[in-house]
């Protein structure tokens, strides 16, 4: 009887598992991304950031989504995922335990809240931020998981630093998901890739005494932050280098990441560097920026080292051009993933 019991429970187990892995989206779609509505509706729409760019870059994809049983209208086929909102102690995996308690608590300052900015806040602000750090874990998870590209449709918060936020970050995602790697998930090495406007700064700092994750930064000389911090290579260039400049630099960050030999690639793909962008100086083109995508992916899918990309800065007036660049960064990632 017993066994009889066992032999159907198993079979029944065999069917959830089959159903489960039938409806499982990663292995259906070519690039998973996390996104949530609270990413734009969690900002107020008073606030200088232009909180739109997320739900007008989620339309740009839509031809590319998985409708349940219906495939994509085009190739290659991406899948959004909602994520759940990350837990404290994964938080302080990276942060300072009184500052994380007093985020959540709602108890931050003034003066700490107008260095964050995304100001007027919103009783929004702690969910969405718990959800974009969630969104940024389960992408690196799933990454690890299934290999290829993930992605999540927002962070890039590079300049959190361990018990403070700024510019735009409260915690740095990519600092967390480095740890979360290297210390939850068996990753040996990861290598943190930043090609933002901005530099790294608060990766550079939360990251600067772990061995194992290399930081390196990209980004314009003059450029916020005024005072730098030291990633572990960092590649500063002048105002107004455009294209050629800015892809020779992409070209020696991603060697030295690759020297590092990274069983991960965390990619923060800020488009701030754009010619039109109204706080980077880089002026890049659109090209340019296309190209640099092409020689991230096609060095990682070589590679077969898995890469999350994380969104990051793009400002530009008309915000057009920054949607046109994510655009370009997540069909080109689902294109490199499809080759996989
Ligand atoms: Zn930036």
């Amino acid at each position: 009887m017993e066994e009889s019991i066992s032999q159907v429970s198993t079979l029944v187990a065999e069917e959830v598992s089959a159903e489960e892995q039938g409806a499982m989206p990663t292995s259906q779609s070519d690039l998973s991304i996390w996104y949530h509505s609270l990413y734009t509706d969690g900002i107020h729409p008073d606030a200088r950031f232009p909180r739109d760019r997320y739900v007008r870059v989620l339309e740009r994809l839509t031809p590319f989504l998985l409708d349940g049983e219906k495939p994509a209208k085009f190739e290659p086929s991406i899948e959004i995922h909602t994520p759940k909102p990350i837990q404290r102690e994964h938080l302080l995996l990276a942060h300072d335990e009184d500052y994380v308690d007093r985020f959540l608590a709602g108890n931050l300052r003034e003066k700490e809240i107008k260095r964050i900015g995304l100001t007027p806040w919103t009783d929004d602000m702690i969910q969405r931020t718990l959800l974009l750090m969630g969104g940024a874990l389960e992408a690196t998870e799933n990454a690890i998981q299934f290999g290829g590209i993930s992605a999540n449709m927002a962070g890039g918060t590079h300049h959190a630093h361990r018990g403070f936020g700024s510019g735009y970050c409260v915690f740095n995602d990519l600092a967390v998901c480095a740890l979360h790697a290297l210390n939850n998930l068996n990753v040996g090495s990861v290598a943190v890739l930043d090609l933002d406007v901005h530099q790294g700064d608060g990766t550079a700092t939360a990251l600067q005494h772990v061995d194992e994750a290399l930081t390196v930064s990209v980004h314009c000389a003059v450029n916020f932050p005024f005072r730098k911090s030291s990633s572990d290579h960092d590649l500063p260039i002048a105002a107004d280098s455009g294209d050629m400049l800015y892809l020779e630099a992409v070209e020696e960050a991603l060697d030295l990441c690759f020297d590092h030999q990274p069983e991960l690639l965390l990619f923060q793909a800020g488009v701030d560097a754009l010619a039109t962008d109204a706080l980077g100086k880089l002026n890049v083109s659109r090209l340019g920026m296309q190209r640099r995508n092409d020689m991230v992916f096609e060095r990682a899918i070589n590679a077969n080292i898995p890469v999350v990309v994380f969104m990051g800065g793009g400002y530009a007036k008309p915000l057009i051009h920054t949607i046109d660049a994510f655009e370009d960064l997540f069909t080109q990632a689902a294109r490199w993933a499809n080759r996989q």
